[in-house]
């Protein structure tokens, strides 16, 4: 089967990992800082502070904002599950802006009419490894005085107005599970350039204990450590981080990539008018996490039959996200089907193609060969 996505992984990444497991330090160590580091220039941020996964970083990014019980975050609904999850998580209640169909990003004016004096930050997310409407949304949470976060699990390496994904949200999360840009098995970091959410965030990530010069009490000791917040262990292992900073050395390779692939199946599909292909505005580069193609309108209903057919051609296509409000926990929470009409629309009619750094230009015409042929007979 030719997945829709996978990790690329070398030698040189595989020596990083001997090169870590060899060294005295297997976490807390100083591959952890070298990674952050790593991260942080390449994104042009101040600060990077990396977690144990991308869901853990959404935690600890939406408690450093100060969003706890009864508060509100705004996001979109055609996310993968975690997005929301994490603002659960602290007794918060996510609420779905519907997105715009072009991008599969929020629509800054639905997310305008649905904030209120609960509404604590705006979420965007960088659906398919585009950049959302970020000029926009920010300009709507520096209104109304409140956060704006952005999840950008599936966008590192893209670009917005030619700056890099990173820096220019309150606090930006990555994700490095292996079907994103770069891989540390799992993992995730919050990059920002805000001192105090940076403190926050590695609070939030050890216990919420301080150590040394983050203590409050004064005269102390050297052993002495005091526990200021309820935190986690939410760390990233050297191991890890070793195999992420091997990573972020191939990161523009692997962009560079998916961009050639994703111009193949460009070229390759736009001559279908069944289908509508994703597109990349003027203004933002994106990173190709999926290649996301829809059936028009009068075809959405075969997208399931076509999957099927995909599938038995060995061809791992996959549907993404499923609208977070139509999960069955959701739904137990009394989030109602219908409510976001144009997300519902896009995720229904939707399917990615496989779009990875090791894909052949083989697999990818058997990708879109198999497609050509499937297409006449719906
Ligand atoms: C992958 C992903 C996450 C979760 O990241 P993990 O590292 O798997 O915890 C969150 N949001 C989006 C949009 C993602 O694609």
């Amino acid at each position: 089967m030719i997945p829709y996505s996978t990790q690329s992984i070398n030698e040189s990444d595989i020596r990083a990992v001997a090169r870590a497991l060899r060294s005295r330090a297997l976490t807390q160590g100083p591959e952890v800082i070298a990674f952050e580091k790593a991260v942080a220039r390449y994104c042009g941020a101040r600060y990077a502070v990396a977690f144990a996964s991308g869901t853990a970083a959404l935690h600890g990014a939406y408690a450093a904002a100060g969003i706890g019980k009864d508060d509100e975050i705004l996001t979109s609904p055609l996310t993968f599950a975690a997005t929301a999850n994490a603002a659960l998580y602290l007794g918060a209640r996510p609420v779905f802006a519907d997105i715009d169909a072009t991008t599969g990003s929020i629509d800054p004016n639905v997310v305008a009419k649905k904030i209120n004096k609960r509404t604590k930050a705006i979420v965007a997310v960088d659906y398919a490894g585009l950049p959302a409407d970020l000029a926009s949304l920010k300009r709507l949470a520096r209104k109304h005085k409140i956060a704006f976060i952005e999840d950008a699990a599936q966008s590192l390496g893209a670009s917005y107005r030619g700056t890099k994904v990173g820096s220019l949200a309150d606090m930006t999360m990555f994700s490095f599970h292996p079907v994103k840009s770069i891989t540390t098995g799992e993992g995730g970091i919050i990059t920002t350039n805000n001192r105090r959410y940076y403190k926050q965030l590695l609070l939030f990530r050890h216990h919420g204990i301080a150590k040394g010069e983050q203590v409050r009490a004064k005269g102390k000791p050297a052993w002495y450590q005091e526990m200021q917040i309820l935190g986690y262990n939410y760390r990233l292992t050297d191991i890890q981080a070793a195999l992420g900073r091997s990573q972020m050395s191939r990161l523009n390779s692997f962009i560079k990539k998916r961009r050639t692939l994703a111009a193949r199946y460009e070229r390759a599909l736009r001559k279908h008018p069944e289908l509508i292909l994703p597109i990349e505005p003027k203004d933002r580069s994106s990173a190709w996490h999926i290649y996301p193609i829809r059936l028009s309108p009068e075809l959405a209903k075969k997208r399931d039959a076509l999957f099927a057919k995909l599938r038995v051609d060995g061809i791992g296509v996959q549907a993404h996200h499923v609208p977070v409000y139509l999960h069955p926990y959701y739904r137990a929470l009394g989030y109602k089907k219908g409510a976001s009409p144009v997300t519902e629309a896009y995720f229904n009619a939707e399917l990615s193609l496989p779009l990875f750094p090791d894909l052949t230009k083989k697999q990818q015409d058997f990708v879109i060969q198999r497609l050509a042929y499937h297409l006449k007979s719906l």
